[in-house]
């Protein structure tokens, strides 16, 4: 028998080969990718690759020069932004100063001129849902950055889009609360069970939040993956450098691994033919140090973050330090010579 396929939910944007140039800058290049009914989407890349042009895009406050974005599988492209079922919430929130809080949230409903007592019932509804029931009375400048960001979520809730755009929500709040905030956004979500897609460059936040994230480098899709598989299966030289911080190796294939000028061959698996070019990638924490190890070498910096310690080996013939994460702290000291190593399954072939 045919196994049968596992349920993938439903596509509910489709982004199809879209394009948007500014002058001599290409902003977009031939972007495809598909965000599933339900799911919380990241979009991924370092400073000007692309993201927020693409999620204005789906807003409906740029056009793209090329290419077709459908939601349900009717064309997005011609509804103007405020007839899309599309909510975006900025970075600044923007709420009004001067009206409280439920009155902010109340405010989009208004404008839709929804009877009384159903704007009532629903601003209450997504009041308690965000946990500002108390607060309802409350100006902004009266609450905290993390409640601000509260109130930001249930006004662009409120309102049930089917998608849900946020750009870089989380940048403006200081560590601690941004790790509450990140656990909140994604219970939110499932609560609420609206389409999210986040904008963000912090490569850990992506992680957390994300069912998928699209990893996009100079306009381009580089891999749109689950965080794990990202993490263990990056798809391009980009990917491995940008996701957890990989030592990396070029070199060729090799019966093994990868033959690696002046290093010599270095364990890792893969189906690639042997003598084509690549790069090896593994994380930290799978690189043991050890008798069995496979390279030479001196150990450069030792940093204990309390959970993890970093451990920076030196090896002659390579550029980079070699960088071993090692759980809780370590005997090893700065100047200690040492073999690093790791195991064949713990490294990935990628094709450059
Ligand atoms: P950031 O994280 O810094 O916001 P981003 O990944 O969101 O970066 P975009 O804002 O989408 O990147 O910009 C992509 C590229 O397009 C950049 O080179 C940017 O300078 C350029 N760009 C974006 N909007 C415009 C515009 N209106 N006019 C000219 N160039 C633009």
């Amino acid at each position: 028998a045919v196994p049968e396929a596992p349920a993938v939910p439903a596509t509910l944007v489709g982004i199809e080969g879209v394009s948007r140039r500014f002058g001599e800058v290409t902003a977009l290049d031939d972007v495809s990718l598909d965000i599933r009914q339900g799911e919380f989407f990241a979009l991924l890349g370092p400073s000007g690759c692309g993201k927020t042009t693409l999620l204005r895009i789906l807003a409906g406050f740029d056009a793209p020069d090329a290419g077709a974005v459908t939601l349900d599988g009717a064309d997005l492209l011609r509804l103007p932004a405020h007839r899309r079922p599309v909510n975006l919430m900025f970075q600044s929130y923007a709420l009004f100063p001067h009206m409280s809080v439920a009155k902010n949230i109340a405010y989009g409903l208004e404008r839709e001129r929804l009877p009384r007592a159903e704007i009532r019932s629903r601003v209450e509804e997504v009041l308690a849902t965000v946990g500002l029931t108390e607060q309802a009375g409350r100006r902004p400048q009266q609450l905290s950055g993390g409640q601000r960001q509260r109130v930001a979520l249930a006004r662009a809730i409120v309102k049930r889009p089917r998608l849900l755009l946020l750009d870089e929500p989380l940048s403006a709040l200081d560590k601690k609360v941004r790790a509450e905030m990140q656990l909140e956004l994604k219970r939110l979500q499932h609560e609420v069970g609206i389409t999210f897609v986040v904008v963000t460059h912090d490569q850990e936040e992506a992680m957390s939040l994300a069912d998928r994230i699209a990893v996009m480098q100079a306009g381009r899709v580089q891999q749109v993956d689950a965080p794990v598989r990202l993490y263990e299966r990056p798809a391009t030289p980009f990917v491995a450098g940008f996701i957890g911080a990989n030592n990396l190796f070029e070199g060729t294939v090799a019966g093994g691994g990868l033959a690696v000028p002046g290093l010599g061959t270095l364990p890792a698996q893969g189906g690639f033919a042997a003598g084509a070019p690549a790069l090896l990638g593994v994380r930290p924490e799978s690189v043991r140090l050890g008798e069995t190890g496979i390279l030479d070498g001196l150990v450069a910096d030792v940093s204990f973050y309390g959970g993890v310690s970093h451990i920076a080996v030196r090896v002659p013939g390579h550029d980079r330090p070699i960088l071993v994460a090692a759980p809780g702290p370590t005997r090893v000291r700065a100047g200690a010579e040492v073999r690093v190593g790791w195991s064949a399954a713990d490294a990935v072939l990628i094709a450059r």
